[in-house]
């Protein structure tokens, strides 16, 4: 498969990744939905040497083990619960994201959009029983991919929140098509947010797309990764230290 040989051609999948979509752009990426990509001759292991160091030298100064840029899912279990978590929209959260939130939902509804947060902070039981309910309907494994494991998903921090328009029994990517998601994908990381399952990331994020789930990583990163089209994983990859490096 193409990332295959660009892995061969010397760079690791994430930054042979970082390099194609960063060469293609976000959007034509995304416009184009296809799950594998035509197959096209790799870039030489310099050209990809030469985009990995680029992207990386242009980096936010941030330290990859702040609070907000915490990685979970896929082995990576919550840590720390939030010391303090705040109602907003009507669900917890973790208290530090509560302004940068309330502007983003004032905001979405000033220019006349319905705003419907469905899930903030999940503790420990909820996550078992939400994980057990999606298991039986879908399988364990497909269920690691839509939920997560409970401790891992991303909802146990406070730092994850599910918008939508109104709510939904079943969240379905037919919500990319809501006015609101429109503008919570433009406008969502001037608040420090970014769409943490985009489509056709399953491989590298471990979850299917879920154009309602939102993550805060801060205004930084959130503007660089949104402006690279790269996922958490992918950001945090830019400031890994040697092999086998830890975020
Ligand atoms: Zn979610």
């Amino acid at each position: 498969m193409f990332f295959r040989r660009l892995f061969r051609a010397g760079m690791c999948t994430l930054c042979a990744l970082i390099f194609v979509l960063n060469s293609r752009g976000p959007q034509q990426a995304a416009a184009e939905g296809a799950e594998e990509p035509p197959a096209a001759s790799p870039p030489s292991a310099a050209a990809l040497s030469d985009a990995y160091r680029r992207l990386s030298a242009g980096k936010p100064e941030l330290a990859a083990d702040e609070w907000p840029l915490q990685l979970y899912g896929s082995g990576r279990p919550v840590k720390e619960e939030p010391a303090e978590t705040v109602r907003v929209g009507g669900v917890p959260v973790d208290a530090r994201i509560a302004d940068e939130l309330r502007a983003m939902i004032a905001d979405a509804r000033g220019a006349g959009l319905s705003v419907y947060l469905s899930c903030g902070y999940t503790d420990a039981a909820a996550q078992e029983h939400i994980f057990r309910r999606t298991a039986a309907k879908y399988g364990s494994e497909t269920a690691q991919t839509i939920v997560g494991l409970p401790g891992e998903s991303e909802h146990r921090s406070g730092l994850a929140v599910d918008i939508a328009d109104r709510y939904y029994a079943e969240k379905d990517s037919s919500l990319e098509n809501t006015k609101l998601f429109a503008w919570l994908k433009e406008h969502s990381w001037e608040y420090g947010f970014i769409l943490r399952y985009p489509k056709d990331r399953k491989s590298i994020t471990g979850h299917v797309y879920q154009p309602w789930h939102f993550r805060y990583v801060g205004a930084e990163a959130a503007a660089f990764m949104t402006d690279h089209g790269l996922t958490l994983e992918e950001f945090l990859d830019l400031y890994k230290t040697g092999d086998g490096g830890v975020y």
